[in-house]
């Protein structure tokens, strides 16, 4: 049951306990991790700021601080030459509400069709690309106004307001509109990640020699048009859209799936 989920609950783990640091910053002053998913402080030295959040400053015009730069260039080097696009699945609080909407969704047997229409599959491309610009047009960082995310962070460190209204929508959203999804279609900032993430050196490999074709990791995967070498040709997974969750390979009981560093 533990191997069987072993990376959820370590992901579960990571996240919650996050929340948990930036929760005990607010309320019990500690210096451990400060500040929120946009520009944080760790041990009260280090900065930490969300590279997307500092692109969409620079489109509206303003100067952003040295030490904010330098921790946009920590979190883009991490994710994009490391770890890929694990701030999703490993990081991201709405992942939670997405994967808890989508298990609900299961559960309730709502209807999934695929969906094929290619202005669909790139919209959060399109998203990203008009936060930008809107950035530019209105001179301030727009994602960062209305993100869920930031409103989700809100809600749980500093008390419940309005904002939990935005979480509940996507929540909603991604229980009744799969296999359309806030994290596939909609969110600028994954859509930013899967951009940088290509280069990462940490990757799931596919060995074809083990693979059954049971599909059981298309099934469970949250961006199943990564996988399409599985079952063709052992590889590892490239494309920037896989968040290394880790679902595929704690459901593939052939062990053809595994994590590799620096496997080409
Ligand atoms: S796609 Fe957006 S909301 Fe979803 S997990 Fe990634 S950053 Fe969070
Ligand atoms: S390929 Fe595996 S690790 Fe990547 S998103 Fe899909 S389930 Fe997660």
């Amino acid at each position: 049951m533990l191997k069987a989920h072993r990376f959820l609950i370590g992901r579960r783990i990571t996240q919650l306990g996050l929340l948990f640091l930036f929760f005990g910053g607010n309320y019990f002053g500690w210096e451990i991790l400060t500040g929120n998913y946009s520009s944080a402080k760790v041990f009260g030295l280090i900065d930490l700021t969300d590279p997307f959040a500092v692109l969409q400053i620079l489109f509206s015009g303003f100067v952003v601080a040295t030490n904010a730069l330098i921790g946009a260039g920590i979190i883009l080097i991490a994710y994009s030459l490391i770890f890929g696009r694990a701030f999703c699945s490993w990081v991201c609080p709405m992942n939670i509400v997405v994967d808890t909407a989508g298990w609900l969704n299961k559960k309730l047997r709502f209807q999934q069709k695929p969906i094929n229409n290619k202005f669909v599959v790139k919209l959060r491309y399109y998203i990203l690309g008009l936060v930008l610009l809107l950035s530019t047009i209105l001179g301030f960082a727009v994602f960062e106004m209305i993100s869920p995310i930031g409103m989700l962070h809100r809600n749980i460190v500093f008390g419940f307001g309005t904002g939990i209204i935005s979480v509940g929508v996507v929540f909603l959203f991604d229980m009744v509109a799969r296999p359309l999804s806030f994290c596939k279609n909609i969110c600028p900032l994954g859509a930013f990640y899967s951009l940088i993430s290509r280069p990462r050196i940490l990757k799931i490999y596919h060995i074809k020699e083990n693979c059954t074709n049971c599909n059981k990791c298309f099934a469970v995967c949250p961006e199943k048009q990564v996988l399409k070498t599985v079952g063709v040709k052992s590889s590892p997974i490239t494309s920037g859209e896989c968040t290394n969750c880790g679902r595929c390979i704690e459901v593939c009981k052939d062990n053809a799936l595994k994590f590799s560093i620096f496997k080409k």
